[in-house]
């Protein structure tokens, strides 16, 4: 008699979270990077534009300014949990 095998195989889905490995290189370097996933959707640009611009000839965000302040940080913080592909990370070191 077969059974179904119904454990989800999540060995193929890809990660959720930004990765430090596939940062974009115009990234200034720091803790908050954008990761080659971004689809350019804008959001970040919009809700941190002290920090996150537009690569125009590319396509792309990337982080052309760390936070400094506790609200720029805050903007960063919330393009993180906003951007709609996961493609802000923090893990970018100091
Ligand atoms: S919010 Fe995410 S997908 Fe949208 S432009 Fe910024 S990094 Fe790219």
């Amino acid at each position: 008699m077969a059974y179904l095998n119904l454990t989800p195989d999540t060995s193929r889905v890809p990660s959720p979270m930004a990765d430090p490995a596939q940062k974009v290189p115009e990234n200034v370097a720091g803790r908050y990077y954008v990761d080659a996933t971004c689809i350019d959707c804008d959001l970040c640009r919009e809700t941190a534009p002290g920090n996150f611009t537009r690569k125009d000839t590319r396509g792309y965000s990337f982080v052309h300014r760390q936070p400094s302040t506790p609200a720029e940080e805050a903007a960063c913080l919330a393009a993180l949990e906003e951007c709609p592909v996961e493609a802000i990370g923090v893990d970018g070191g100091r």
